[in-house]
């Protein structure tokens, strides 16, 4: 499975870590360029630190996207409402 690319300064130099216990299993995957943590529990495996550091990257993808949309759409509405009351 590829590593994504870290989602705070875009870096693919990521690290993974799996404590590898059976149970209480605690790991996670760290940017070693900026130093960007997140913590993963209840893991599997390296394949699962990674699938969980993916899903959080998209995750926070998405919430940047959804809030670039709502800043635009309230700039296109607040620019809509000058145009109006200049007229
Ligand atoms: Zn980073």
């Amino acid at each position: 499975m590829q590593v994504r690319s870290c989602v705070r300064c875009g870096s693919t130099n990521i690290e993974i870590y799996d404590c590898g216990y059976s149970s209480f299993n605690a790991g996670h995957a760290c940017c070693r360029e900026c130093s960007y943590l997140v913590n993963i529990t209840n893991h599997n495996n390296e394949e699962d630190v990674i699938r969980k550091w993916n899903a959080e990257r998209a995750r926070l993808r998405h919430r940047i996207n959804d809030m670039g949309k709502e800043i635009e759409a309230i700039e296109k509405m607040l620019a809509d409402d000058k145009e109006r009351s200049t007229r």
